[in-house]
């Protein structure tokens, strides 16, 4: 048998209650298909144990890194040394108290978002439609404030719950998550989420639906659904007067479409070993089998490049690496 690693060993030691698994395969569980092993892998579905984790590894001084669905992250084939946690712990409350005309939800970092969008609706409440077909779960939806088109998920949250890397347990107003385009406080502290509290406005099942439906008929229009991806890769740009008195129909926003400039410079179809980049959303790379994360930042590096000859554009990563 292979000797444990002195991780390895600690956590043998005090979490065998949690069931670790030790050089624990990490590709499976990501939407893109990629990445080595965890050191120490725990898949935790209760509040209480993310927390004892947490604290467990502040106190004994082992690297954490959290995830939720592994839908937006890039993981390194050599793997992520430490602990790997994913938050799975799915509760999911509709509470008594209300804020105005508005209901408070309180739901877990470890449920899918879908699921979690679709029991609103069924609860009666409105405001999440267009999030039912943005995959993972909620823990990874606030920290990068999930988006569709100019809707962003934090603008329906009421509060975050979580449990800072030193161990303390606190909840954040919204105004403290410092919500914005494809970020939040927590990218700079670093907390982990626990749960989330959203304030929703009674809506209409059937409108509802429509929206749904509305969002997912987009969606399927214009991503590659059917192959592993990590969404898209690149953060839509700053607009600069270049891109305005280039591209009129753009002109108008504060961001120029990541997809759009990737396009336009030519690099749709572009391939690294198996990583290419999607024909259908130029933004989205796609593993057309055995892809590895070399090869992944490899294109990026190509894609960025041209990019900026093209575009005098410093394109920004919206995934994120975890090694
Ligand atoms: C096909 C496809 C379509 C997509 N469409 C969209 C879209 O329309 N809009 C959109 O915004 N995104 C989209 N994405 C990207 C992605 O699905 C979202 O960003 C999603 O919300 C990420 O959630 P996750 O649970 O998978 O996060 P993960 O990938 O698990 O994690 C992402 C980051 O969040 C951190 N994190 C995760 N959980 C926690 C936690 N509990 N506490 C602290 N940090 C945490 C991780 O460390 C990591 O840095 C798409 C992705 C794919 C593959």
């Amino acid at each position: 048998m292979q000797q444990l690693t002195k991780t390895q060993t600690v956590v043998a030691e005090h979490l065998a209650k949690l069931k670790p698994e030790f050089d624990y395969p990490l590709a499976p569980l990501t939407y893109f298909k990629i990445g080595g092993p965890a050191e120490v892998f725990l898949d935790l579905t209760g509040r209480e144990e993310i927390i004892e984790v947490v604290q467990f590894c502040h106190k004994q001084k082992l690297k954490l890194t959290v995830l939720s669905g592994a839908s937006n992250v890039v993981i390194s084939s050599d793997g992520i040394e430490g602990v790997v946690i994913r938050t799975a712990n799915e509760e999911y409350q509709l509470l008594p108290d209300k804020i105005g005309d508005q209901r408070l939800v309180v739901v877990g970092a470890g449920y899918k978002t879908g699921l979690f969008v679709r029991q609103t609706i069924d609860d009666g409440l409105g405001g999440l439609e267009y999030f039912l077909g943005v995959p993972g779960r909620v823990g990874g939806a606030i920290y990068n404030n999930a988006h569709y088109l100019s809707d962003l998920i934090g603008k329906h949250v009421h509060r975050v719950e979580v449990v800072t890397r030193a161990g303390e347990v606190k909840w954040l107003t919204q105004e403290e998550c410092q919500f914005a385009y494809d970020s939040s406080v927590f990218h700079s502290t670093d907390d982990i989420i626990l749960q989330a509290e959203f304030a929703l406005f009674p809506g209409n099942k059937e409108k509802s639906m429509e929206l749904v439906k509305e969002a997912t008929l987009y969606r399927a229009k214009t991503q590659p659904l059917g192959e592993p991806s990590s969404g898209c890769y690149f953060r839509n740009s700053s607009n600069t007067p270049l891109l305005k008195a280039r591209f009129a129909q753009y002109a108008e926003r504060r961001e120029c479409p990541s997809a759009f400039l990737i396009d336009q410079a030519g690099l749709k179809g572009t391939r690294v070993g198996d990583i290419e980049v999607s024909q259908k959303h130029a933004a989205f790379f796609v593993n057309k089998g055995q892809g590895t994360s070399e090869q992944v930042l490899e294109l990026a590096k190509i894609v960025k490049k041209r990019v900026h000859e093209e575009f005098g554009v410093e394109l920004q990563e919206e995934v994120f690496f975890l090694e």
